[in-house]
């Protein structure tokens, strides 16, 4: 098998269990291997760390399958991973209330790059780095096997693709051709789920408890859902009752979706305004007019995806959130959140003490939200903790 030496003294996020190996820790590369092949990983003392899936081409050179030396990678080894985050789902209850839910969460469940999602009847995978790839049919059969999917579609159209050298691609892989939109049922809300062109997998599964969370405060509030894509927030607000609700969204068919999902669960659009603009401008637009709310939800997509973006991905944050601070009535809530990778909870808090400094509003952090626990956080991967949100009170 080829092997990779890692430097002197760069070895101990590897002994921490951190499965990434980025180039600059790499001192040789023996054996020719091609991308998504598997190597060993050896200290520069020739001690056995790791063994890894290898790609030239991203600055992640490495990717950790197993730390154990007597663990093989081949097709029992996905099957046996696949397997156990299946099992953990199932075990799940009544933490989850839908029939959409994440089964498979890349590194926090052992296979770093690989997102598997059901949707009701069917299953959508993505395949996001090199290694997970390479073993795309042994994957897409454990898949098969392990679940009872009426059909598997690929979503490997995401950006990160082209870091890892790999082309875009989706389609059918098997299975009756199905309608889509199709449709899920989440905590009792019915929701159209666009499975092609919709974004990442076709829903942000990651939110379903924020959104209950949401619906359980806004009884005849005046609500604004910022950056709603489909409308999840909107159609959980207009379920808790809130009093009216403006949604802004600067896609068209995330528009359309959302319209379509207000009236699939019965509501009428009386009280609801649908708003296709840019957000950073709205805003600016709703405080020029003066304009006020008692929950702002400010869901944006991801400002920064790795740490070197992570100041201009502040002023962004700092933006939305000075803006909805101001046109919250004392008293209201504002849901904010971050899906940054290269953003911390931490640096978020800080971002928006400074937002509400700016502000002049004093305010209160009432929780800590984050993703739903069918996207797990392995405690050897932090950066698997990306969704940040803050439940806040602006105080009078
Ligand atoms: N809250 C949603 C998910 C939001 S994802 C849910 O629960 O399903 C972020 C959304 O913001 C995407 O739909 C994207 O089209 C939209 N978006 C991105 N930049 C925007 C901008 N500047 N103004 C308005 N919408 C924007």
């Amino acid at each position: 098998m080829p092997d990779i030496i890692i430097k002197q003294g760069r070895e101990k996020s590897i002994l921490r269990r951190h499965p990434w190996i980025f180039s600059s820790a790499v001192s040789e590369v023996r054996g020719f291997p091609s991308n998504g092949e598997t190597i060993d990983v050896v200290s520069s003392r020739g001690k056995f760390l790791a063994r890894a899936s290898y790609n030239s081409t991203s600055n992640i050179l490495g990717r950790i399958w197993t730390w154990d030396p007597n663990e093989q990678v081949d097709h029992y080894f996905f099957e046996r991973r696949l397997r156990l985050a299946f099992d953990y789902r199932r075990k799940l209850g009544n933490l989850i209330s839908s029939n959409a839910i994440r089964l498979f969460h890349g590194e926090s469940d052992g296979l770093p790059g690989l997102i598997v999602d059901q949707y009701n009847d069917g299953v959508v995978v993505q395949f996001l780095a090199t290694g997970v790839h390479y073993w795309r049919d042994s994957i897409i059969e454990v898949i098969k096997n392990l679940t009872n999917a009426k059909w598997l579609y690929e979503r490997s159209d995401a950006d990160v693709r082209k870091l890892e050298g790999l082309p875009s691609q989706s389609g059918l892989i098997y299975g009756k051709q199905f309608e889509n939109p199709i449709t899920i049922v989440e905590n009792g809300l019915k929701f159209w789920v666009d499975i092609i062109k919709g974004h990442k997998t076709g829903f942000y599964l990651d939110q379903r408890d924020n959104r209950l969370q949401a619906r359980q405060i806004t009884n005849n509030l005046a609500v604004l859902d910022c950056f709603s894509y489909s409308g999840g927030f909107t159609v959980n607000c207009l379920s808790g009752k809130a009093k009216n609700i403006t949604l802004v969204e600067s896609s068209n068919s995330a528009i359309g979706l959302a319209r379509k999902n207000i009236s699939l669960n019965g509501f009428s659009m009386d009280n609801v305004n649908l708003v296709e603009k840019d957000v950073f401008n709205y805003l600016r637009e709703l405080r020029d007019r003066d304009e006020h709310f008692d929950l702002i939800i400010l869901d944006p997509p991801k400002f920064a995806p790795t740490i070197s973006q992570a100041e201009r991905a502040a002023r962004g944050y700092k933006d939305i959130n000075l803006l909805a601070l101001k046109i919250l009535n004392a008293g209201g809530y504002l849901l904010t959140f971050s899906c940054s990778g290269g953003v911390s909870g931490n640096l978020f808090q800080k971002i928006l003490a400074g937002a509400a400094l700016d502000a002049g509003s004093k305010a209160l952090i009432v929780e800590r939200l984050h993703q739903a626990c069918d996207h797990p956080v392995a405690l050897n991967f932090p950066e698997g903790a990306y969704l940040k949100g803050f439940l806040i009170k602006k105080q009078a």
